[in-house]
């Protein structure tokens, strides 16, 4: 049932729509409910109120959470999340994300969360530090390089990941390099760690493209959000040939059935004083619901959660769906999709990039060895391409949509070790 709000807008919550496909997959796979009933839920919730002095002396209290899903293939892994919108329930869901994802693309970690509810558009850099280094204080006893380890998400990006790294070295005593991925170069970062999520995205398209038998000079397509996931995924997905037709931001959309020049927008970004595309003349201006409902080939929702949704799913016009954000549809849109005959790549394989090369950052850490740009990206691509491949022969096997055949691939792989661990 949709719960409406005071306005009548529909409310989704993310978390039902991680169990309804949970469910689903479960159902399918004839799985034990004992062993369901251990991953349908997350492992630990960490609920902080932390404490921070503003720039003005003031003390304000700060909302916030990790959340652990899973361990059973290997430390728990998972972005931090800076946003007005972070609740419990969405951390809860995005950490169940990131242990079907892990185990999706086959890399040994468990999946986590971590959010706090501020709004880092308006904080100083000060603040941002003062916050951060608070909640890894708090989480002092969840995050370790064995144990759970933080990458950036929504709102956070390799600065929050080189005072984390400080912070947590400072209470352990050591230099503690793997206790976050997604840190600067200079601080033990991966080279292609940046483009990762983006590059996942574009391998995933184009995998998606050659089995609909797509000619990508012939395909146009359509990019929601334009942070770091949408803006590189645009760039690359335009360097295979297919053309953008129209890219967003918080401002709003813009549209222009000549292509988009990908790369000038990205530069008007990086030069514009608030770091939005507002004012960009590349492209007609138009809203961010008519966005999702252009004409176009693919559309690729990479902005966040429940975009795409029962009000507006029948109008959606592309053929392919590759999903750069987590969890941009909602459960009640899949079957909607699904009878418009719309391939949807999911959330779960499509961004899985960006945690692949998050598990190689890892290993570089733990190795002291740094490879290069080139290996990193040419494991990162036999990763994403060989679960694209399993998913779909998932999806072909069961006849079921391949969400429901990524989440069967995921929860098969953790089930038969939470069966042969035991209890931990
Ligand atoms: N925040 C990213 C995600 O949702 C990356 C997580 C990671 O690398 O640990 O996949």
């Amino acid at each position: 049932m949709t719960v409406v709000n005071q306005s009548g807008v529909p409310q989704y919550n993310p978390l039902e729509s991680m169990q309804r496909r949970f469910d689903e997959a479960k159902d399918i796979l004839g799985l034990d409910e004992q062993f369901a009933n251990v991953l349908r839920v997350p492992d630990k919730v960490v609920a902080a109120n932390i404490p921070v002095t503003m720039d003005d002396g003031t003390i304000r209290v700060f909302e916030a959470y990790r959340v652990v899903h899973s361990v059973h293939l290997g430390p728990s892994k998972g972005g931090i999340r800076y946003s007005l919108d972070v609740n419990v329930d969405e951390v809860k869901a995005l950490a169940a994300w990131m242990t079907w994802k892990c185990a999706v693309v086959n890399v040994p970690f468990g999946g986590a969360k971590g959010g706090i509810k501020c709004d880092p558009r308006c904080l100083s850099k000060g603040e941002l530090e003062r916050i951060t280094r608070a909640y890894t204080l708090s989480m002092r006893h969840v995050f370790g390089p064995d144990k759970d380890i933080p990458a950036p998400d929504m709102g956070t990006s390799a600065q929050e990941m080189a005072w984390i790294v400080d912070e947590f070295s400072k209470i352990s005593g050591h230099n503690s390099y793997a206790v976050v991925t997604g840190k600067p170069l200079i601080l033990g970062g991966s080279l292609g760690r940046v483009e990762a999520t983006g590059r996942g995205v574009m391998v995933s398209t184009r995998s998606a493209m050659a089995k609909l038998g797509m000619n990508p000079t012939k395909t146009t397509c359509v990019v929601q959000g334009f942070g770091n996931v949408g803006s590189i995924s645009a760039k690359l997905i335009a360097q295979i040939g297919v053309k953008i037709v129209a890219i967003s931001d918080v401002t709003g959309g813009y549209f222009n059935e000549d292509g988009i020049d990908v790369e000038k927008a990205i530069a008007y970004v990086e030069q514009s004083e608030n770091k939005t595309l507002e004012g960009f003349e590349g492209g007609v201006k138009v809203s961010n619901e008519e966005l999702l409902e252009l004409p176009c080939d693919i559309l690729v929702p990479a902005a966040m959660e429940d975009q795409i949704t029962p009000e507006n799913a029948s109008r959606i016009k592309a053929k392919l769906i590759v999903e750069g954000a987590n969890g941009p549809t909602t459960a009640e849109a899949d079957h909607i999709l699904n009878e418009k005959k719309i391939l949807v790549v999911p959330d779960i394989l499509a961004n899985a990039g960006g945690v692949t090369v998050s598990y190689f950052e890892w290993v570089q850490n733990r190795l002291g060895y740094y490879w290069t740009e080139e290996r990193v990206n040419r494991r990162a691509d036999r990763v994403m391409k060989q679960a694209f491949d399993n998913v779909y022969a998932t999806s072909e096997k069961y006849s079921v949509d391949m969400r429901i055949a990524a989440y069967i691939v995921a929860l098969d792989k953790v089930a038969s070790t939470l069966k042969l661990r035991g209890s931990f």
